[in-house]
């Protein structure tokens, strides 16, 4: 079994519960749906298919919704191919109706008012910078800007404006629209695109406490680190958070593309000191949108991200919208099957906690006590997840079997690193749940009588002072 997780965007490609199925098996522990694209009937469908998915193959599938988020996207009838120099017409939904014909080809942004924000000589950038234009002209209505280089403007592609002044809150009222959606269909992660500060998480936080009753579950929060004002405020942004999505297109328009690739470990570091799980996205394994087989840059990029300890790795449009949704998983899965046997992954020293906590010193012994053994599995019991986050933190090189009751704790355990978790919905049997897991781990093949384990009884609903640690064979 991989430690680290693998994430993989669903898409016209991967859609159908066939591929889904497939997809599972070669490896994806969790489902990314992009709110920016697709109706909620198509979303509902796809839930819906995981779901019964998680159930028939009774293994936990996480599902995280990923927000638009104040994303300005483009909008135009026909792709523009534009070269260097030509000269294209920027303007926003609202003022539709205002243009002129003209004969130049014209853009336009789909928020209302962004274009009173953008002056002259400032920088435009389309679809993660691929086309990058300057402003040359101010009109009432418009701007005229100018293309640096030669490329394609197609439709619904994202739009920076790194140089323009814009107010905007990080839930669109689409947002709101699709946060009540997805709270309402039970995900189990929300992503929230272009956070810059803790208060945005605390926002959406307060936005879903005023929607919803208040027993209501409410999903995990994941910050997507993509601005420069979220560098600025990581350790802050982090401790808000539930995850942490290394959001590299964006980061690498807004940072210098050369700087990415240490951002990312310092984002790794900070979530891993907050016992945050954290993912790494963006152009993984691009190739193989197209490609039966990744570039070497890719497999050495995966390789790469399962060094730096990430939680999980992700896929876009590799398995949204590519030729080979099952096998770019499976070559992932591979990569970091490969990486994970050898010894350049392991941790030497563990990361230190950035807080201090009775229960988290704790779980360091657990983690002590299967390292000075070799023990090959710890046991645990996590009723909110909290308990296994935090073991994973140190990255034992034993397994962790974690029982829960909780459905919700079982699918969001499978974002987190080495976790594999097993779900007991009858609360009788928590009270013996060494016994199950060792049941059903040895049914599974995953441990073998004589196999020696650590056991560690967390916190329990009703006996919060019981805990136990100890020392046991499979038998
Ligand atoms: P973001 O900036 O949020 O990542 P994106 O447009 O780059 O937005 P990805 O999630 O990275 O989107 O997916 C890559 C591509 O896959 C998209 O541009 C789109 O063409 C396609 N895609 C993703 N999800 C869907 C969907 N639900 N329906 C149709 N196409 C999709
Ligand atoms: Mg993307
Ligand atoms: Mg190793």
């Amino acid at each position: 079994m991989k430690q680290t997780k693998i994430v993989a965007t669903i898409g016209p490609a991967s859609e159908s519960k066939e591929v889904l199925h497939k997809m599972v098996e070669a490896g994806m522990n969790v489902v990314r749906l992009n709110f920016s694209h697709g109706e909620y009937a198509w979303h509902k469908a796809v839930i819906n298919r995981v779901r019964e998915l998680s159930h028939e193959l009774d293994t936990p599938i996480g599902i995280l919704a990923d927000m638009q988020g104040p994303r300005i996207r483009t909008e135009v009838e026909e792709p523009i191919a534009v070269q260097k120099g030509t000269r294209v017409r920027l303007s926003d939904i609202a003022r539709k109706e205002q243009l002129e014909t003209i004969d130049i080809p014209t853009v336009l942004f789909d928020m209302t008012g962004i274009i009173d924000g953008v002056d002259i000589d400032h920088t435009v950038l389309i679809e993660d910078g691929i086309v990058e234009l300057v402003v040359k002209e101010k009109n009432e209505h418009c701007v005229i800007a100018e293309a640096k280089n030669d490329g394609i403007i197609k439709n619904r592609k994202g739009v920076i404006l790194p140089d323009s002044h814009l107010i905007l809150s990080i839930l669109s009222p689409k947002d709101k629209k699709d946060l009540r959606f997805v709270v309402e269909e039970g995900v189990d992660f929300v992503g929230l695109s272009f956070v810059g500060t803790a208060k945005d998480v605390e926002d959406v936080r307060s936005t879903m406490k005023e929607m919803f009753p208040e027993k209501t579950y409410f999903p995990k929060l994941v910050s997507k680190i993509e601005r420069k004002e979220a560098i600025k405020n990581l350790t802050a942004i982090v401790k808000a958070s539930d995850a942490v999505m290394v959001a590299r297109g964006d980061l690498g328009v807004e940072m210098p593309e050369s700087e990415v690739a240490i951002l990312q470990k310092q984002i790794i570091a900070e979530s891993l000191r907050a016992a945050k799980p954290v993912i790494v996205a963006t152009q993984m394994l691009k190739s193989m949108t197209e490609n039966p087989r990744p570039t070497r840059a890719e497999v050495s990029d995966v390789s790469n991200a399962v060094i730096d300890h990430a939680d999980a790795v992700m896929l876009s449009e590799e398995s949204a919208m590519g030729k080979y949704p099952v096998e770019t998983v499976a070559m992932m899965a591979e990569i970091i099957g490969k990486t994970e046997e050898s010894p350049f992954d392991d941790l030497y020293q563990t990361l230190d906690l950035n807080f201090h906590s009775e229960y988290a010193t704790m779980l360091r012994s657990v983690y002590e006590l299967a390292k000075s053994f070799h023990s090959k599995a710890i046991l645990l019991l996590s009723m909110s997840g909290y308990t296994a986050r935090l073991l994973s933190h140190f990255r034992p090189e034993s397994k962790m079997f974690v029982a829960t009751n909780n459905r919700n704790t079982y699918n969001e355990l499978a974002l987190v690193w080495g976790i594999d978790p097993y779900l007991f919905e009858d609360n009788q049997k928590l009270d013996t749940f060494i016994d199950c897991l060792m049941r059903e781990t040895k049914k599974d093949a995953k441990l073998s009588i004589g196999d020696q384990v650590v056991v560690f009884h967390g916190r329990t609903p009703d006996q919060d002072t019981m805990r136990l640690v100890g020392i046991r064979e499979i038998r």
